[in-house]
């Protein structure tokens, strides 16, 4: 099979014809159709310490199921999307349904090879069927970005009637965030840059392009929730937008820097911080459901496979719009 391989922190991308693996008990060994590209692959690449080289990149993936070994929960013809790891289903987290904290999690692309090729061999615990009217390139990131989402909204209690602030709205993370919202029937806030208001527009019920956007919050009535989906420059802002009791769901940003909290606005108010990891597989079932059912639109753009080592290495100086996919 085609593969991209990377030997080691930061070297090329080199597409090379490898051995095509087979599925041993439990596992699945799925045909790629779309793998979406994420700003983590990008630091994986370049400097994430923790990744076994050499490694096939890619955590973002839907395929058809083409071979099963022993008893694994799929079928082969199976269309399905991968959830961004593999669990245990053994340890503490798994057993209590947080397996976005298992134990033994294994992250494709980076613990196991991913996704960055014509074939990859995934747990089939970490397999969900697609719906029919779902197409790959939509489903292929939703475990990293919409199941992520989705457990924020359960995490915060989004609900009908709610007012939700969405910062870095104009984002990967972001845009689907506003439609997150809205699907859980609250009205969504999209804070962003004057640029890029017009494209936010067409998903938020309100946008906000100031800097200081807490006061304009506040006007139309203080939010229940925020998605934080950039964190130190905006927090504190977020923070007094917010109504006595809301909550902030942090989210996308793993910047290792220490960040400024004003712990008296935090107390006096009992805001509630939710760090979100990533999403469980009930989030993923439930994401692929909302895309079914229409009330979320994946925002991407579809590229070729050979464009993959240009598209990663561009991924810091990126200006595009939601997710972009490749074909394979
Ligand atoms: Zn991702
Ligand atoms: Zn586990």
């Amino acid at each position: 099979m085609k593969a991209y391989i990377v030997r080691g922190q930061g070297s090329e991308l080199e597409l090379s014809e490898v051995e095509r693996p087979r599925p041993g008990p439990g596992k699945a060994l799925v045909r790629v159709k779309a793998a979406g590209i994420c700003y983590r692959d990008y630091l994986a690449w370049t400097g994430w310490q923790r990744v076994k080289f050499p490694t096939v990149p890619g955590h973002e993936f839907a395929g058809i199921v083409e071979e099963v070994g022993e008893g694994a929960s799929v079928s082969p013809g199976d269309r399905v999307a991968g959830m961004m790891y593999e669990y245990c289903g053994e340890c503490e987290y798994c057993k209590s349904g947080r397996e976005n904290l298992c134990r033994n999690k294994k992250v494709f692309g980076e613990d196991v090879w991913g996704a960055f090729a014509e074939y990859v061999v995934a747990d089939s615990k970490s397999l969900v069927k697609i719906p029919d009217n779902v197409d790959f390139a939509s489903a292929s990131f939703a475990a990293c970005v919409l199941s992520t989402l989705v457990r924020a909204a359960k995490r915060t209690g989004i609900g009908p009637g709610q007012l939700v602030v969405v910062t870095g709205a104009s984002g990967g993370v972001g845009i689907h965030a506003l439609q997150v919202a809205k699907a859980y029937g609250a009205k969504a806030v999209g804070i962003t840059r004057p640029e890029k208001a017009e494209h936010v527009a067409k998903y938020a019920d309100y946008v906000i392009t100031r800097q200081d956007f807490a006061e304009e919050v506040k006007r139309l009535g203080y939010a229940d929730v925020v998605i934080e989906a950039v964190g130190g420059p905006t927090i504190g802002q977020s923070a007094r937008a917010l109504k006595p009791g809301g909550k902030i769901a942090l989210i996308g940003n793993v910047d290792p820097n220490p960040q400024p909290l004003q712990l008296g606005l935090y107390i006096l108010k009992e805001i509630d911080v939710l760090p979100v990891l990533q999403g469980t597989r009930s989030d993923l079932v439930e994401a692929l459901r909302l895309i079914s059912e229409g009330k979320i639109r994946p925002v991407y753009s579809l590229h070729k496979f050979s464009d993959l080592p240009r598209l990663l290495a561009d991924m810091p100086k990126a200006r595009h719009i939601g997710r972009q996919v490749v074909e394979i």
